[in-house]
Order: structure tokens, then C-alpha cells, then sequence
């Protein structure tokens, strides 16, 4: 089963179709063919490939039209065939965004790049002491005449040590105290360092960054000081849902893997697929995805259409469709018994994959808190 837009259709546009087959080519054609990289090295070296290719393909254009179901779609999609594919898109969107959305033309063209597949992007906000509670961040960018010095250390970076530009996210000492400001740090500069990997169950380029005396110009500033935390949770605002949809795709790949086995393998002389329990399980499966699904595309619509922030619908749809993503593949797991805990396996290499989207861009406690202050706001 790919993605089946029948749940979603009356969220989507015409574009939307072309897209979806532009994707599922790429998938066929290519995803296909390419085995999971079993190292962390390989998985670094996989991931620059796919960037080009996915480039190459087109299939980062809904990150600057800023089409958020687009970005959905693509998600669920790559996610289905390839977490790893899912990441290098969910990283360009990351990066890229908060330059088409503050920055100066020479940055929005580096942003171009990257849609291109010409550059690999990064965004780094979490740091040793700073990880959901984003006013702990302690990197700082000192004003010196026409620059800025960096100097910090940023945690659990995806395409840290891999990407060829950073989105970083620091207090510019002269901000309000708790302001942070957005700049652009190329992975060569003088004073970027690459500490080290940080190597995952499953295949994601992963890494600590550091900066020390890291000298950028002004021009490498993006949008004003101070603004750099409302860049950053308006980027993740936008993007939230599209974590919820990479969630429906390793789901609905799970799904898809669990059905295959129910029907093939015989236990008590019938197949798994006959006997009421495992029949139970699937029910639940298909109906927790579908939820998810109605939840993310009804999100990225509300934004399609002009929202200002989505905070209440997108916050929903990621805690709602990754929390469920990580019961349906748990499920699939069960369901191919000792076959699902190979290495080897699609759905082991799914159940190592989904867990961290629910850590990711805001954990789950962190959008119930989200919610939670939506919903008790007062009223206006
Ligand atoms: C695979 C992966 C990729 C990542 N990529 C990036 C990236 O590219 N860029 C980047 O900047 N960061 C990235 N991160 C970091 C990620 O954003 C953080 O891990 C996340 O924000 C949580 O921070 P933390 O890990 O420090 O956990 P903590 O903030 O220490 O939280 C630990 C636990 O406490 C809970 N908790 C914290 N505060 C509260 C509260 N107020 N109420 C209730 N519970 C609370 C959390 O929900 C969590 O369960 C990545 C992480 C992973 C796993």
C-alpha cells in the first residue's frame, strides 16, 4: 500500500497528484534500488547522493513554494521506502526555510541552491544545556564592527559534519537578553569545528558542532537581531505537521510489510491473516493511521490557506501521528515475529527510525504543552 490519497483527497489539489507521481517515480526508479547504509560513514556518504539525486529530481520545489502538503506528501512518501531519503529532505526544509522567509536576496539564492540539491543545509539550535528549553541557549555572537564572533557549542545536529552550510541559532550579546539571532555559518569558515558524530540506531548523520572565534560577516545575519527565536519557532510551526507525515509514511510502510506477512505465513494450519487477533491488530493499525493522516494533511492545509500559525493543528497531528506511528510499527514487528527483529528486516530497520520523530523538532510532551497553551489562551 503507498500513499493512498483517498483519506486525504479533499485536502489536496490537482498539483498535488503530479507531484505524488513525481515522487512514487523517484521511488520506483531509484529508492528502490538502493540498500539501507549500515554504517554511519555509509550512511553520511548515502546521504549526500541522495541529495543530488533527489535534486536532480526536482522533489525539493514544495519547500520554496512553500506548499506545506506538498512538503507532506513528499514526506510520506520518501519515508515509506527510505527514512534516511526522508531525513535529507526534512533537513533542506529546515534550512531553507527561515532564509526564504527573512532572508537578503544573496541568502534566498543559497536557499535556491539547496532546493537544487547543490548545497546540504543544517539547522542547529540544540545545544549540550539548551534542548527543549530553547532560552537556555548559551552559544554566543559577540558584535565586532562589521561581524559577528561565534562561539558555542550545538548538539544533536542532523548533517553535522556533512552539511556545507549551518542555520545557527545564538544571543547576540547586545539582543534583548533572552533574543536569539539567526546567521549562516558555512561549513569552512574559520573557527567551525566538527566535533564529532553522534551515531544512531538508525542510518541519520548526526553530529556536534562547535564555533571558536568563528568570525562571520554581517551579511551572514539572518533577518534582525533579537528575531532569531521567532524565525526559528515559525520554521518549526510551519514544518511540525511534515514530521507527522514522514511518521504516516514509515507507518503506513509498516502496515503495508505487516498485511504481506498475515497473509503468507501459516501458523495452525491457516494464514496469520485468518486469526482474530492479528485480524484485530491491523484494524487497529489502519484506523490509527488514517486518524494520523486526516490530523497532518488538515494541518499543512490550514497553513496552505494563509494561516498565521498552526501551533494547535500542527502541534496536534506530530504528538498524535508519531506517537501512533511508533504503536503501528511495534505492531508490525509483533506481527512478523523473531523475522521482525532482524537486522535485515524493513520493518526492524522502521522501528530503529521512528522513534526519533518523536524526540525530534519538539517532543511530544512539548506539543501537548503546545496544545495545552493554545487551548487555555485567554480569550482575545
Ligand atoms: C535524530 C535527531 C535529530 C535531531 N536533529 C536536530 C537538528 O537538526 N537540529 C537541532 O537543533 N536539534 C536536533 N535534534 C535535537 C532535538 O531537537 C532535541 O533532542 C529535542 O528538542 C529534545 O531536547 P533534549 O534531547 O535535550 O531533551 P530534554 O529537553 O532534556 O528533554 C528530556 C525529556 O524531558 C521532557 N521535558 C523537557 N521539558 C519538559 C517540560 N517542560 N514538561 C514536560 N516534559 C519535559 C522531554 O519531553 C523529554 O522527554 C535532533 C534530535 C534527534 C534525536
Amino acid at each position: 500500500m503507498r500513499v493512498d490519497l483517498h483519506p486525504v483527497r479533499a485536502f489536496l489539489e490537482a498539483r498535488h497528484e503530479g507531484l505524488l507521481d513525481r515522487a512514487q517515480a523517484f521511488s520506483r526508479d531509484v529508492l528502490s534500488k538502493r540498500k539501507p547504509p549500515e554504517t554511519d560513514e555509509e550512511a553520511r556518504t548515502e546521504a549526500r547522493a541522495l541529495l543530488t539525486l533527489m535534486g536532480d529530481a526536482s522533489l525539493f520545489e514544495p519547500i520554496q513554494r512553500q506548499d506545506y502538503r506538498g512538503c507532506c506528501l513528499l514526506r510520506e512518501e520518501l519515508a515509506f521506502h527510505s527514512p534516511l531519503a526522508d531525513a535529507v529532505f526534512a533537513l533542506q526544509a529546515l534550512s531553507a526555510t527561515p532564509l526564504f522567509l527573512r532572508g537578503t536576496p544573496l541568502q534566498t539564492a543559497l536557499a535556491t541552491e539547496a532546493i537544487a540539491g547543490a548545497q546540504m543545509g543544517a539547522f542547529a539550535m540544540t545545544e549540550p544545556g539548551a534542548g527543549s528549553d530553547a532560552h537556555a541557549i548559551a552559544c554566543e555572537a559577540r558584535r565586532e564592527g562589521e561581524s559577528y564572533v561565534l562561539n558555542g557549542t550545538k548538539t544533536l545536529i542532523s548533517n553535522g559534519g556533512l552539511a556545507d552550510f549551518y542555520v545557527v541559532f545564538a544571543k547576540a550579546v547586545k539582543a534583548r537578553p533572552k533574543g536569539l539571532t539567526a546567521f549562516i555559518v558555512e561549513a569552512g569558515s574559520a573557527g567551525f569545528e566538527f566535533v564529532k558524530p553522534l551515531v544512531m540506531s538508525a542510518p541519520h548523520p548526526l553530529g556536534e558542532i562547535a564555533f571558536r572565534d568563528c568570525r562571520v560577516s554581517e551579511g551572514a545575519r539572518i533577518g534582525k537581531e533579537g528575531e532569531g527565536l521567532k524565525l526559528a519557532l515559525s520554521t518549526l510551526d510551519r514544518l511540525r505537521a511534515t514530521v507527522g507525515a514522514a511518521a504516516c509514511g514509515m507507518a503506513a510502510r509498516a502496515l503495508s510489510e505487516a498485511l504481506q506477512h498475515a497473509q503468507t505465513r501459516r501458523q495452525f494450519g491457516k494464514p496469520l491473516a485468518d486469526l482474530p487477533l492479528i485480524q484485530d491488530k491491523i484494524a487497529r493499525m489502519a484506523i490509527r493511521l488514517r486518524a494520523a493522516r486526516l490530523l497532518v494533511y488538515e494541518a499543512a492545509w490550514e497553513k496552505d490557506q494563509g494561516a498565521g500559525r498552526v501551533t494547535l493543528e500542527s502541534g496536534m497531528a506530530k504528538a498524535f501521528a508519531t506517537e501512533n506511528a511508533q504503536t503501528i510499527v511495534d505492531d508490525a514487528v509483533q506481527i512478523l515475529g523473531g523475522r521482525g527483529v532482524m537486522k535485515e528486516s524493513m520493518v526492524d530497520l522502521l522501528y530503529r527510525s521512528v522513534r526519533a520523530l518523536r524526540i525530534y523538532e519538539g517532543t511530544t510532551e512539548i506539543q501537548h504543552l503546545l496544545v495545552a497553551s493554545q487551548l487555555l489562551k485567554p480569550a482575545p
